[in-house]
């Protein structure tokens, strides 16, 4: 199995965990904050119980003197009970009361008692005597302000009727705004809170904490907002300042007025940022440490398929290699193939040696050190070759061993990273071989010798003559030196012959061809039986007068072995007559023109009474140095 599919697997389940742990994590936030909001909405609602059970006694308290004075008119006695002691007490005893004024049925002031100066429009406002004319018994009125956010007043006004139940006027009683904010900051420790008391007309009686700007006096869809229901608690953008907030109302019971308060929805996940943020750590850690693992991992897995597959293409390419030596070991005629590692140890031997080769057994070899299977000479020839192929190196050599002669050729086993742990020696006895190359070299030498050597003579023949002949003619051309040619005739032959008989001829040509021979000195200088009783003498580097030299010789040889013929004409003992040619060759002559040249000097010591010499320069130039030597 390869390594991605385990790899994806790994990939797969730790993203799978990263988003399950996510997953878990972002639903338990949502949890908290469903039940935060759930909390936070609960305690805001039971606030607006205390809060409307605050507002309703205030507004109680004004109703019940509103109704003591509605009653003193209808009896005919409130003028004599405004002015009485006890009821200004009780508009000055009273804590959420700033005054109270009352007015004819033309809204003309009667009485009126006060904590403070009123708002300049307190009567002018009294938009509402008209609602009580035509009918209207309690207004709680829109709030008057006598300047600034601490002089705010909450009307509360009652039609007044006389005993005939004719309208008689308008008593008001004025609650302070700021009696509210007082008890709003005493009830509240939280800041974040904002608590109000709202008209359902819209307008705001009382709010705190203040916002920074003026107190807005009303504001669009708090009307609808607290008119729909006896109490809610709802998530809203606040219409006096467009802040997202959480907020409870409740209106209050026969009173037109409702009481909020409402937490910051900023505020409030903040305090749930602690939590949320334990939440995100805890994900970036889990996250983290998932994908930190899930690469350990991966690259621990990735180091094991590693070796793996190196081990398996480290034990492919030993296969491999070793297949091939065993098809090289199989097939290599008298032969063996080692593969030996670096520390000259036989990891393979095979292959087939002669029944007379006294090797080891290939068995009795592997795993064994090359000092303790050869002696120490066949150690040294073989060493450098297994160390040249350790080195990348390929060598070959002859190495003895028992008698035996074995070519053994060394070459490196590179692995597939390039490196050499072992190498490759391929032996092969060539003991029989180097035996059948000597033989062979001995009958090439012999048949050459016999078919170049005269039977008869022992000298070379004419076909060998013919071959020097052209050899050494093309060298003096090369370089331009004489070339001398001896034509050797028996004189009188025919006669020896006649007188003792052609064995005996044979015998005496024997003789004056061994003489020739021993005549001449040099290496190069050749003597051959030209044809019948006629000789050649060729002598490469040399001019006429040494050739002549050469001829002087050989007749003073033949005088020496003086050879018994008295049957010659011309003298006791064999003679002969020698014709010296003489040539520097050239481009445009021929070898057989210094032969014809030698010849008719031969024919010119016939002639001259035989038993002589005669010499004919062969060309102008071997012809020019003669004759200066003879001058
Ligand atoms: P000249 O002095 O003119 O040379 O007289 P000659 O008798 O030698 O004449 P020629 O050279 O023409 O005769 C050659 C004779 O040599 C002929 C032949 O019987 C003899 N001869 C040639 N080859 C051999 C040989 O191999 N053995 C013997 N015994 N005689 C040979
Ligand atoms: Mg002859
Ligand atoms: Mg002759």
């Amino acid at each position: 199995m390869s390594l991605h599919a385990p790899r994806r697997l790994l990939f797969s389940f730790c993203t799978l965990a990263i988003l399950a742990i996510g997953g878990f994590l972002s639903y338990e936030s949502w949890q908290l904050y469903r039940s935060e909001l759930d909390r936070v909405q609960s305690s805001l609602e039971s606030e607006t119980v205390l809060l409307a059970e605050h507002a309703q006694l205030a507004f109680a308290t004004a109703n019940r003197l509103l109704a003591d004075i509605a009653w003193e008119q209808h009896q005919g006695t409130m003028v004599s009970s405004l002015n009485s002691r006890p009821m200004q007490q009780r508009v000055m005893n009273t804590t959420q009361f700033v005054g109270l004024v009352v007015t004819d049925e033309a809204g003309a002031s009667v009485y009126a008692v006060t904590k403070r100066p009123l708002p300049p429009d307190s009567f002018a406002n009294l938009s509402n005597l008209q609602a009580h004319r035509l009918g209207a018994s309690l207004i709680v009125g829109r709030p008057l302000s006598s300047g600034g956010e601490a002089s705010r007043v909450i009307p509360i006004s009652q039609r007044l009727v006389d005993n005939q139940g004719k309208f008689a006027g308008v008593a008001m009683v004025l609650l302070d705004a700021a009696y509210f904010r007082d008890f709003y900051r005493n009830v509240i420790k939280d800041q974040t809170l904002r608590i109000s008391m709202l008209h359902r007309d819209g307008s705001v009686l009382s709010l705190y904490p203040s916002p920074p700007n003026e107190l807005p006096t009303s504001a669009e869809g708090l009307a609808a907002l607290v008119s729909t229901q006896q109490a809610d608690t709802l998530r809203l953008v606040s219409p006096l300042d467009g802040s997202e907030r959480l907020a409870a109302y409740r209106n209050l019971q026969q009173w037109p007025v409702a009481v909020a308060i409402s937490l910051g929805h900023e505020a409030f996940l903040n305090e749930l940022m602690p939590a949320f943020r334990r939440n995100g750590i805890l994900f970036l850690l889990f996250a983290g440490g998932g994908v930190l693992c899930t690469m350990l991992i991966s690259r621990s897995m990735g180091e094991v398929y590693r070796a793996r597959d190196d081990r398996t293409m480290a034990l492919r390419e030993q296969a491999s290699t070793l297949q091939l030596c065993h098809a090289i070991a199989s097939r290599l005629p008298n032969g063996r193939v080692f593969v030996l590692d670096r520390q000259y140890r036989y990891e393979f031997v095979e292959g087939h040696l002669g029944d007379n080769c006294p090797a080891l057994e290939p068995s009795a070899m592997l795993g064994r050190h090359i000092d303790e299977i050869y002696p120490v000479e066949t150690v040294s020839k073989l060493k450098p070759l297994i160390a040249n192929a350790l080195n990348g190196q390929e060598s070959e050599g002859e190495i003895a061993y028992r008698g035996r002669v074995f070519r053994t050729f060394g070459t490196p086993l590179p692995d597939d990273d390039g490196r050499i742990q072992r190498c490759l020696l391929l032996s092969q006895d060539i003991t029989q071989f180097k035996a059948d190359q000597a033989l062979l070299v001995t009958m090439n030498y012999e048949l050459h010798r016999q078919a170049s050597t005269d039977g008869l003579l022992g000298i070379a023949n004419r076909r060998e003559f013919d071959r020097r002949l052209e050899q050494e003619w093309q060298r003096s051309l090369r370089e331009r030196q004489p070339l001398s040619l001896l034509l050797l005739d028996v004189d009188y032959f025919k006669r020896y012959n006649d007188a003792y008989g052609h064995a005996e001829g044979d015998v005496c040509l024997q003789q004056i061809a061994t003489s020739v021979a021993g005549v001449i000195q040099r290496p190069a200088d050749l003597a051959a039986r030209y044809g019948g009783e006629e000789l050649a003498v060729l002598l490469p580097n040399t001019d006429l007068e040494g050739a002549q030299h050469v001829a002087q010789r050989i007749h003073a040889h033949q005088a020496e072995l003086a050879l018994s013929f008295p049957e010659s004409p011309i003298a006791s003992h064999v003679t002969v007559s020698i014709g010296v040619a003489t040539a520097v060759p050239l481009v445009d002559d021929a070898a057989a023109q210094l032969v014809e040249h030698a010849d008719q000097a031969l024919y010119a010591a016939k002639e001259a009474g035989r038993n002589c010499t005669k010499a004919m320069p062969s060309n102008p130039e071997a012809g020019l140095s003669f004759l200066k030597r003879l001058a």
